[in-house]
C-alpha cells in the first residue's frame, strides 16, 4: 500500500486548550522536567470528551459499550466529505444539507461533517457558543442510512444550548454508530470525495470517550 496523501483531522491537545465550558479546564503539567530529574514527563488531567475524542455507547447508555469494548474495525472505513464550508454559527445540519448526498453516502460509511469550526478553534464565544452541530433530522436521515460512524470539526454533534443533542446522541450511540467531536476537518479533504479513514481513540475503560488521533488517506 502506497499512501498518496494523508491529513492529519486532530486537533491538538494543550494546556488550557479550548473545551466545553461545563467541564473543568485542560491541565498539562510536568512532572519531572530535563534540567532537574534528568528527563521530562508529563501529568494530564482533562475530560476525556476534549479536543478530538469519540463518543462510544457508554456516554448516554450505562449498559452500553466503552470505548475500550469498541471493536478498533469501527473506527477504520471509508469517509465521504460533507462540504458544509460557510455555514453560518450555530445552525442545525439537516436534511437539506445532507440530501444533495442521497446516492453518495452509503450503508457502512463514515461521515465527515466538515464545517470549518476547526479553523476557528480559540477561546471565542462563535467556536465555544454558537457552534453548527446535527439537528435531529439530520441525525435521523443519516441513521436511516445505516452509516459506521459521524465525525464533525466542531465542539459536538449536539447543539450548545440546552436540549439540542440529547435526542442525536442517544439515536446514534443507542445503535452503536459512533460519534467523532472536534475534528480539525481542512478543505483539502474537498479535493477526493471519499477517503480511507482511521480514528484511533485510546483504549479506556469504564470511559464513554477518549482522546483520539483521527487521520485521512488516499492510497495508490
Ligand atoms: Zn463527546
Amino acid at each position: 500500500m502506497k499512501i498518496k496523501k494523508l491529513l492529519d483531522l486532530s486537533q491538538t491537545f494543550y494546556h488550557n486548550n479550548p473545551g466545553y465550558m461545563p467541564y473543568e479546564l485542560t491541565a498539562i503539567n510536568y512532572e519531572t522536567l530535563k534540567p532537574k530529574d534528568g528527563y521530562t514527563s508529563e501529568r494530564i488531567y482533562m475530560n476525556t470528551h476534549t479536543s478530538t475524542h469519540v463518543d462510544a455507547p457508554f456516554h448516554h447508555f450505562p449498559q452500553g459499550k466503552t470505548v475500550a469494548q469498541t471493536p478498533v474495525e469501527q473506527y477504520i472505513g471509508e469517509a465521504v466529505v460533507v462540504d458544509l464550508f460557510g455555514i453560518d454559527a450555530h445552525t442545525a445540519i439537516g436534511t437539506e444539507h445532507l440530501k444533495p448526498y442521497e446516492d453518495v453516502i452509503k450503508e457502512g460509511d463514515i461521515v465527515l461533517l466538515c464545517t470549518g469550526w476547526g479553523y476557528k478553534r480559540d477561546w471565542s464565544t462563535e467556536y465555544c457558543d454558537f457552534w453548527p452541530y446535527l439537528g435531529e433530522d439530520g441525525a435521523q436521515w443519516l441513521f436511516d442510512k445505516k452509516v459506521k460512524g459521524i465525525a464533525i470539526d466542531s465542539m459536538s454533534i449536539g447543539g450548545p444550548k440546552a436540549g439540542e443533542g440529547l435526542m442525536q446522541h442517544e439515536l446514534l450511540l443507542g445503535s452503536e454508530i459512533w460519534l467523532g467531536e472536534e475534528l480539525f476537518l481542512p478543505k483539502d479533504l474537498l479535493e477526493y470525495p471519499r477517503w480511507d479513514f482511521i480514528l484511533l481513540p485510546l483504549k479506556m475503560e469504564g470511559c464513554g470517550g477518549a482522546p483520539a488521533r483521527a487521520i485521512a488517506l488516499i492510497t495508490e
